[in-house]
């Protein structure tokens, strides 16, 4: 698998799915070179939040144009709940970083817990 640890997990701004308007199609999951992104159990994209390294082959392949650059997401989409996870407990140097990211990018929406 591709976790990413450590400084270098503030490299990337990653990419935010809104879950409502997903189709379940599995476009994006085909696409992602590092397991980035699953279906949940109701068969909608989810990004696994330390994998994503921000090549952006998921956001053309989207039929339903619901995936976005973290700076390019609309603020609704934003704010919602568990549409993306961490795949483990992050450090306290870590766990900084993902706080720094959600503000930068102005997630206000919490992950599913690992
Ligand atoms: S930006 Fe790249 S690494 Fe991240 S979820 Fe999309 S395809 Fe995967
Ligand atoms: S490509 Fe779009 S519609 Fe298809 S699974 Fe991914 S986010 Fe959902």
């Amino acid at each position: 698998m591709s976790t990413v640890t450590g400084p270098e997990l503030a490299k990337y701004q990653r990419v935010v799915v809104d879950m409502d308007t997903c189709i379940g199609c599995g476009a994006c999951i085909s696409v992602c070179p590092y397991n980035a992104l699953e279906l949940n159990e109701n068969g909608k994209a989810r990004l696994i939040w330390d994998f994503c390294k921000d090549d952006f082959e998921c956001i053309p392949v989207c039929p339903v144009n619901c995936i976005w650059k973290s700076s390019e997401a609309p603020a609704e989409s934003k704010a919602k709940n568990e549409w993306y996870r961490l795949t483990r407990q992050l450090t306290p140097e870590e766990q900084k970083i993902f706080e720094e990211w959600k503000q930068k990018y102005g997630i206000t929406g919490n992950p599913i817990s690992a």
